[in-house]
């Protein structure tokens, strides 16, 4: 693969700096608009207008039946290469703070927060592409660059289904960025989810006077969360099994006719998670025959395992070390190290160094790239918004990634990014080694989206309290951070 000459880096660092002023403003409009999932309209709106003035073309709007959702793209020449981001917008409830180093909600009563920092993601993604095209109109450089808006993913977010309709199919590789504590390009891979609703159906009756005319569908939900834990002895240590009863009766003097269980289940592939899905479906089965119920067992969303891309982390690793951690100013330092006293955690201040590329690493959260992974070569890679130690989902990740912390993480995300689409987009030999490898990972298992065709935008389990979270590809590497 070559390496990339200190003009052609000079170059990107240029286009950046013209791109700046367009990655800030996503940024803190996204901040302020703080919208939660699947009402993410004007986020989305902040985006397609920045790439509409970029020359972008907008291809789909409410891409797969959710409404924030959308595909934008760019293309010059004949052939060429593929290149996609994947902006990420929405926010999340009760996360809401001004950018100040004290949990304090926000003046104008909204009070969700992007604790996640995904304000930051699309601005890095969205601010990539719009430099890279910049680059390639300088450089003659045939080739398309598509940017996929990544509607919902604090909930059950849109990529499964993008995947599953084939949007990235004809990519050559996919790159996104999550903000973090640190600067990390990984070998990580994350867990395959499903997440499940189980209903069931039972008869009521007082439960005084006559509860054997009942039957109680709050025993069979019983029954069968007993039957999960005694599943947990002979269950893959890999495996994690999670539930929660949603509702489970309404009075005592009724016996329960109506009761619900969510359940979680995680393992490092699709067929691991598939088979154990299949097990907790014969329980509760079992649980129904037993106390003489119904039981309705549904998969309401599931996610594929993120696979790694060696040869696209190790570019991604040279040009994160290239442009480096952003100089944080001395009043940075301390707004950092102020949340971080309010946080409770060492106050460290912000990274200031690149970790080195660890080894491969399963962890048992998910994240929805993991679908994307599957379908075409991908890579994702943490850059800090937020100080060393504070955790994201806090009123401090919100804080930082509304000032200049944020907005800094993000112009050099975007540099990176931008510097590994152009390698794709002008280096055969990178482009073969991201495909080998991807091969390689998928030889023999065929992709088949955890979410039937039949279903167009989000379950009913979306808009229910519940978080599903698709974003847990985060490790925190201590020994590693500096
Ligand atoms: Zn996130």
């Amino acid at each position: 693969m070559q390496s990339m000459n200190d003009n052609l880096f000079a170059s990107i660092m240029d286009a950046i700096e013209k791109t700046k002023p367009v990655i800030e403003r996503i940024g803190l409009e996204v901040w302020n608009e703080a919208e939660l999932s699947q009402v993410e309209l004007k986020s989305a709106q902040i985006h397609i207008r920045e790439l509409e003035a970029a020359g972008f073309k907008l291809i789909s709007m409410g891409t797969c039946g959710y409404q924030a959702a959308f595909i934008a793209e760019w293309s010059q020449g004949e052939g060429g290469a593929k290149v996609g981001f994947l902006p990420e917008y929405d926010a999340l409830p009760g996360l809401g703070n001004e950018a100040v180093t004290e949990q304090k909600p926000r003046g104008n009563g909204n009070t969700n927060g992007h604790g996640c920092g995904h304000n930051q993601i699309g601005a890095a993604c969205t601010g990539a592409a719009i430099t890279l095209k910049k680059l390639m109109e300088k450089d003659s450089i045939a080739g398309t660059i598509r940017v996929y808006g990544c509607a919902a993913e604090e909930k059950e977010g849109v990529k499964p289904q993008m995947a599953r309709d084939g949007f990235f199919n004809d990519l050559d590789g996919a790159l996104a960025f999550h903000p973090a504590p640190f600067a990390i390009a990984g070998h990580v891979r994350t867990a395959a989810v499903n997440h499940i609703e189980i209903e069931f159906f039972g008869k009521t009756a007082h439960a005084g006077v006559s509860p054997w005319e009942g039957r109680s569908a709050l025993h069979a939900a019983e029954l069968f969360a007993h039957g999960l834990n005694l599943m947990r002895e002979h269950v893959e240590p890999t495996t994690r099994i999670q539930y929660i009863i949603q509702s489970g009766g309404l009075a005592t003097n009724v016996v329960t006719d109506y009761a619900t269980i969510r359940l979680a289940t995680r393992d490092q592939d699709r067929k691991r998670v598939e088979a154990v899905t299949e097990w907790a479906r014969q329980v509760a089965e079992g649980a129904a025959m037993a106390t003489q119920t119904r039981a309705e067992f549904r998969v309401l969303f599931g996610l594929y395992d993120l696979l790694p891309n060696g040869p696209l982390i190790e570019s991604l690793h040279a040009n994160m070390q290239r442009v480096g951690l952003p100089k944080w100013t001395e009043e940075e330092q301390a707004f950092a190290r102020a949340c971080q006293k309010g946080m409770n955690v060492p106050e460290k201040g912000m990274a200031t160094n690149v970790i080195l590329v660890p080894t491969e690493k399963t962890v048992g959260g998910g994240t929805d790239v993991g679908d994307v992974s599957w379908v075409t070569p991908t890579c994702a890679f943490g850059f800090p918004t937020l100080p060393l130690g504070v955790s994201l989902h806090t009123w401090a990740a919100t804080a930082c990634g509304g000032m200049s912390i944020g907005v800094k993480g993000g112009i050099a995300a975007a540099a990176i990014m931008a510097a590994t689409g152009y390698e794709l987009m002008t280096d055969t030999k990178l482009r073969e080694a991201a495909r080998a490898d991807f091969e390689k990972r998928t030889a023999g298992r065929t992709y088949v989206c955890a979410i039937p065709a039949s279903q167009v935008g989000p379950s009913s389990m979306a808009n229910s309290e519940s978080k599903v979270g698709s974003d847990e590809m985060l490790y925190h590497p201590d020994s590693e951070a500096d």
